[in-house]
């Protein structure tokens, strides 16, 4: 079994001073209680700063020895460094910028420097630590450079990095000095997960715009390897927060709030105390709502608890301040005698009192300026067992793309916030119950232990990718044997794919259209009588005639429902049949979970997903991941998928690329065949092909093609060299 090195800024467990002695403790957070229960199950180490300095780990060998025993191993830091790396650079560079307050951000080059050094510091300890056949997962931003620290001091290491806060927009991005050493910095890891896709998305912007890398579909041609990203929504731990409501240590808890709160409805804010969370704002909106709603004065309470963080910096200290004073304003100005409207709690609340609140409260009011995901959305949705409750969830919380079935607004829209609470307050029971059992079948689906597997599943699929890739690639002196092999054969055949092969894959068919060059190319390529060009396509035969009509070519449309022999008139080839669908079902519907706005249309004979209402690009990238699956599942049910615009089809093998290969492959003694594809529609052709045959995948991935070249513009270069041209 493979073991898992956890690594992130804190050990899952804290070393605290109390009284001159250190005791150990669980840590605090989401990360560590999220992840700490699935990292017990499974055969793993977790690496991270312990909370205390380089000195006095080095004297308290018992402590040190407690942490081994839990599989915990720390990394020391100066006192010196931490203050310079995690309260300069990851709590005042990072945490405003990637939060979208660029002018919160300073930018020193001390912080930067004390941040490479601690990266650093933790390259050293887990470069001792692990073995060769880890897997290595980093978490957030304050270690964004150890996956190339790592990469250079372990090349063949398995390892992934997960940012746990908004990777924000290529403008904003591009304001950070070390911009470029981040990115590098990322690229070392094989795969890079973020929680949402506009996330990213905005990653994949930057890399290309910053670093110039080749990016499709969530991959990215880097200078030596193929790195993926992509999106894995955190989950919550399902099952501890929907079974709290029997919890007889939550119920106690609960009957003591209720006794207090009478009859009020309930609306409740928990959040750490942040910039990020918008709670000024909330508590103007709540003003806004009682003055625009004064019917429910008196039958309301707006529970604010309110978690100290970063007590010591100036900019909390003042929010702080802000904060109190807003609650004593608006008590002020609202309440009366044996009502007041908001409930101030400044303090961290355990589980049981956590979660006696989120069962008691009406309405959730989460409007957080930007976050990263946000669990306690979650969290009070997957405690509502009844399913009564309503969720008021700001749109730039990066829960909100999974939880759409709360109430969404603009966390700066103090009337819209309003309007909402009106509305939850008042919101029909059976309304709220069908909205909290969508969101909860979600969230107890894809809850924190399916996150996790999936991200580490993603992980290992790009390594096993990486070294097909490494196996396969097709080295100059194998091109240059190819074309000479070419030239000296007195019978060629060079079956063609298109898109995504002789030109790069575009969602826009405008694009595709061959250009004069490539045109030119064709027309060198079939210049010699000794040589037969076929182009195979999944396009329509209207739009290969109008684009290769006039070459002296043979074509196939549609993959290989239609064929035009060089010189001859368009001719179909026979109709399908089949029989399979409940095996292939249950795959294309999990795909609609995971793609909003995607469905299944069922055919007679084929089933079809269908993308083109959700996120296009979101939907491109699932699709290939579709595709990937399928694949393996259908092997052995003599199936085949196809790729469509905006639809991704499964019909059964009768008709297929490769059987109209057969046709020029059958009918001559050819002594040199070549066959070039991109995607698994090509698949077919390659196995229809003579084992002497060359054949080459463009692209990464799984192929029957013996080759690859890892872009289409390598694959022209390629035919222009065997027509005697540079390649
Ligand atoms: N939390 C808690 N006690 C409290 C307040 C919050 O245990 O008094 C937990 C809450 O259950 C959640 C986490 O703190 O899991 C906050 O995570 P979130 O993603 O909402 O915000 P973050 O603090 O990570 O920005």
């Amino acid at each position: 079994m493979q073991r898992l090195l956890i690594v992130s800024n804190r050990l899952p467990l804290t070393i605290q001073e109390r009284k001159g002695d250190l005791h150990v403790e669980l840590s605090v957070g989401g990360l560590a209680t999220g992840l700490s229960s699935w990292y017990k199950s499974c055969h793993s180490i977790w690496i991270g700063w312990a909370g205390i300095g380089r000195k006095k780990i080095k004297e308290e060998t018992d402590i040190v020895a407690r942490l081994l025993s839990e599989n915990c191993y720390p990394v020391s830091l100066s006192q010196y460094n931490v203050e310079a790396y995690y309260h300069g650079f990851c709590n005042r560079t990072i945490w405003p910028l990637f939060h979208y307050f660029p002018l919160y951000a300073e930018y020193s080059e001390d912080f930067w420097q004390a941040y490479e050094r601690v990266n650093t510091a933790f390259a050293n300890v887990v470069a001792e630590v692990a073995k060769p056949n880890d897997i290595i997962w980093i978490h957030d931003y304050h270690l964004m450079l150890l996956p190339k620290l790592l990469r250079e001091r372990l090349p063949k290491a398995t390892v992934g990095f997960f940012l746990h806060i908004p990777f924000p927009s290529f403008e904003i991005f591009r304001l950070l000095p070390w911009r470029k050493q981040i990115l590098e910095g990322l690229l070392g890891a094989d795969l890079v997960g973020f929680h949402t896709y506009d996330y990213t998305g905005h990653f994949l912007d930057s890399v290309h715009r910053l670093l110039g890398y080749e990016v499709a579909m969530g991959q990215i041609t880097a200078a030596d390897r193929v790195v993926r990203s992509d999106a894995f929504p955190m989950g919550i731990n399902y099952e501890q927060f929907s079974s709290a409501a029997q919890d007889p240590k939550v119920q106690k808890e609960r009957k003591r709030f209720h006794k207090k709160l009478g009859d009020c409805q309930v609306i409740l804010s928990v959040d750490r105390l942040d910039y990020t969370k918008g709670i000024p704002q909330r508590l103007r909106a709540f003003s806004v709502f009682l003055n625009r709603n004064p019917k429910f004065k008196r039958k309301v309470i707006f529970i604010l608890l309110v978690v100290p963080s970063r007590t010591g910096v100036e900019r909390y200290m003042q929010l702080k301040k802000q904060v109190d004073g807003l609650v004593g304003e608006i008590n002020g100005k609202h309440g009366t005698i044996g009502w007041m409207p908001v409930w101030y709690l400044y303090r961290f609340l355990p589980f049981h009192s956590l979660a006696a609140l989120y069962s008691l409260a009406d309405v959730a009011l989460v409007t957080p300026l930007r976050d990263g995901m946000n669990l306690v959305a979650k969290e009070y949705t997957a405690t509502k067992t009844d399913g009564k409750g309503v969720l008021i969830l700001s749109e730039t919380a990066g829960s909100a793309q999974e939880l759409g079935e709360a109430i969404i607004i603009n966390a700066n829209n103090q009337e819209e916030i309003a309007q909402a609470l009106a509305k939850a307050l008042e919101m029909p029971e059976q309304e709220q119950i069908e909205r909290n059992r969508i969101m909860q079948k979600r969230l107890r689906r894809y809850n924190v232990v399916r996150w996790a597997n999936e991200f580490v599943d993603k992980l290992l699929s790009t390594k096993k990718l990486q070294r097909e890739m490494e196996e396969k690639a097709l080295t100059y002196e194998m091109q240059r044997k190819l074309a000479s092999d070419f030239q000296e054969s007195d019978k060629a055949l060079l079956l063609l794919d298109y898109d995504g092969t002789l030109v790069p894959f575009s969602p826009k068919p405008a694009e595709a259209m061959p250009g004069a060059k490539l045109l030119r190319l064709l027309e060198r390529l079939t210049k010699n009588p000794r040589t037969e060009v076929v182009l195979i396509s999944g396009r329509d035969k209207d739009t290969l005639e109008k684009w290769f009509g006039g070459l002296n070519v043979g074509l196939v449309a549609e993959h290989g429902a239609w064929i035009k022999e060089k010189g001859g008139g368009w001719e179909t080839i026979e109709t399908l049949t089949s029989e399979w669908k409940e095996e292939v079902y249950p795959i294309l519907e999990s795909w609609v979970d995971r793609t909003p706005g995607s469905f299944i249309e069922e055919k007679e004979f084929s089933l079809v997903w269908h993308y083109r209402k959700a996120d296009p690009s979101l939907g491109e990238l699932r699709a290939r991941e579709l595709i990937n699956n399928l694949s393996n599942t259908i092997a052995n049910l003599n199936l085949q998928v196809l790729e469509g615009s905006k639809v991704v089809e499964v019909k059964n093998t009768d008709i297929n690329k490769g059987r109209a290969a057969l046709i020029w492959i059958s009918r001559e003694k050819w002594d040199f065949v070549l066959a070039i594809g991109d995607d698994w529609t090509d698949e077919d052709t390659f196995k229809a092909l003579p084992s002497t045959a060359w054949s080459i995948k463009v692209g990464f991935g799984a192929s029957a093609a013996r080759f690859s070249l890892s872009s289409p513009s390598k694959a022209t270069s390629l035919l222009r060299k065997m027509v005697g041209g540079k390649m």
